[in-house]
């Protein structure tokens, strides 16, 4: 199977600016930043979205939501940061790979547009 895009950057096939990796997923900075610090953390798993995520992939989705407070942490934003999914086309999903967007450094607004 072809790999996703973000399968590449987990295996080093596309460059990208890694900030924290382990067994299980990798983080990088996003190539078009919507704040300050912005990365990508996604599993290693090429999960299409999180609507299409197992039973089988509990621990997975759990280590991912315990992994993304310590990434803001390290860049210095533990007390302050946003995670967003898209799932799906229609609300904006457009890298079929699941990811967290982790989003730091500025004000956000609520209810998110
Ligand atoms: P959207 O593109 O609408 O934000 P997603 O939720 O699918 O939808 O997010 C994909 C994210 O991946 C975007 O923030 C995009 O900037 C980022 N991205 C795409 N290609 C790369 C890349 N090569 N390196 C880092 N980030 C990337």
């Amino acid at each position: 199977m072809t790999k996703t895009l973000f399968e590449k950057i987990c295996d080093r096939e596309i460059p990208a600016d890694i900030v924290y990796e382990d067994e299980l997923c990798v983080a990088f900075k996003d190539i078009h930043p919507q704040a300050p610090f912005h990365v990508q953390l996604v599993p290693r798993k090429p999960i299409t979205m999180l609507a299409n995520a197992e039973p089988g992939d509990q621990s997975l989705l759990g280590h991912l939501l315990l992994t993304a407070p310590k990434v803001a942490a390290a860049a210095g934003f533990g007390d302050a940061f946003r995670l967003a999914v898209n799932n799906g086309a229609a609300v904006g999903q457009s890298v079929f790979h699941l990811h967290i967007h982790i989003l730091a450094g500025r004000p956000f607004k609520w209810p998110p547009g």
